[in-house]
């Protein structure tokens, strides 16, 4: 397993250590060869080259089999919309680059979070949801025009039927896995995009007469998804849609500092967690390191097909929540004082349950 780490800025930097520490021990304990790389992106890489994605780390991630991945994101480029070169073009471009056209976002509660969510236990025990998320076209990647002196402006939401095949196949495949229910969500009733996205899942549809498919418009998704979580099995959506139903669903998980995920295109996986740099709790070593250990799982299972190593590390994360630990993010209000732990000692719970 060729593994190239790359931390990015923020909480990113202190997560993805224990990330790679649970990579190397599983590794270890299983007798896979690992070597590491590590590579800059984000920031730190504007920071030390002008670059957010310097050629180097493209070239590494190239040659790598598997990418572990923090975060990218600085204050002052938040409160700066006019700076021309930004963390999130390095992100932007890697995607690109490697081909990342779907991502999965795995929406899963432990059983032992439920109290950890602003939505009432009752409605989230048993919420199971896979996302497909479209990642390579949409607004994100159509031309952007500012006209009118700069007055208006224009983002283009553009998909090709090729773009909208490839990842609805992705999804169609992985219900097959699961409890066989696809619900597809898009704005048809508005744009046309989303009725070519529509007409596509139709068409494919048909060659996978087991699975139950159900279209959306992506308002009442976002009000379901709240609402009854349990209904939905595989999500499929576009970019934009995607990003925003995820965020949405993370409080099904409990917390931001929870959710993995994965971008695979056709060959190198990459794997995050689904928060940001988080610069308001950056620095002060109190970051929840489950996501990025989550995403080493995600990585056994969905990169080496190893079920069984991914299975040691979701479990390792259950018994240490069971045992009551808990990152400040998702104690509850019956956690206790001293089972309130730091980065690095969440980090060192879960090592010592593999
Ligand atoms: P964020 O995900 O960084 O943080 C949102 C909130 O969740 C914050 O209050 C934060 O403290 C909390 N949080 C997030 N991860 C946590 C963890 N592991 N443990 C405990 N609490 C956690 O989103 P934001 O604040 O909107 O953005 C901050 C920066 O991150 C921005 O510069 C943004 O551009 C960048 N960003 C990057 C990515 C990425 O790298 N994939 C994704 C989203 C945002």
């Amino acid at each position: 397993m060729k593994i190239l780490v790359i931390p990015g800025d923020g909480i990113g930097q202190e997560v993805t250590i224990y990330g790679k520490k649970v990579l190397s021990k599983i590794a270890q304990k299983f007798g896979h060869p690992i070597s590491f790389e590590e590579g800059i992106m984000g920031h730190v890489a504007i920071e030390a080259t002008g670059n957010p994605l310097p050629d180097e780390t493209l070239e590494k991630a190239k040659k790598s089999d598997a990418i572990l991945f923090g975060a990218i994101g600085h204050a002052k480029y938040d409160n700066d919309p006019s700076a021309k070169v930004r963390p999130e073009q390095g992100l932007l471009k890697i995607r690109k680059e490697l081909g990342l056209y779907a991502n999965l976002r795995p929406i899963k509660l432990f059983d032992e979070l439920l109290e950890a969510s602003s939505i009432k236990p009752e409605v989230l025990r048993g919420a199971d949801i896979l996302f497909f998320r479209e990642l390579t076209g949409d607004v994100y990647f159509g031309k952007k025009e500012r006209t009118d002196g700069g007055n208006t402006a224009s983002d283009l939401m553009v998909y090709s039927k090729y773009e909208v095949e490839r990842i609805a196949e992705k999804a169609f495949l992985a219900a097959r896995n699961r409890r066989k229910k696809l619900c597809s969500v898009d704005k048809a009733n508005v744009l046309e995009s989303s009725r070519l996205w529509r007409e596509t899942v139709q068409e494919m549809a048909k060659k996978f007469p087991d699975i139950e498919v159900e279209h959306m418009f992506v308002d009442n998704a976002a009000m379901q998804l709240i609402k009854d979580p349990k209904k939905f099995d595989v999500i499929v959506t576009g970019n934009l849609f995607g990003d925003i139903l995820t965020d949405e669903a993370s409080q099904i998980a409990g917390s931001m500092g929870m959710l993995a995920s994965a971008s695979i295109g056709d060959k190198v996986g990459f794997y995050e967690p689904i928060h940001g740099s988080a610069h308001d709790i950056a620095g002060k070593g109190i970051a929840n390191p489950l996501a990025s250990i989550l995403s080493v799982a995600l990585m056994l299972d969905i990169s080496f097909n190893l079920k069984n190593e991914a299975a040691v590390v979701i479990n390792a994360v259950d018994k240490v929540l069971k045992e009551g630990y808990r990152t400040r993010d998702i104690a509850s209000e019956a956690t206790l004082i001293n089972k309130i732990l730091t980065t690095s000692e969440m980090g060192e719970a879960v090592l010592s349950k593999i």
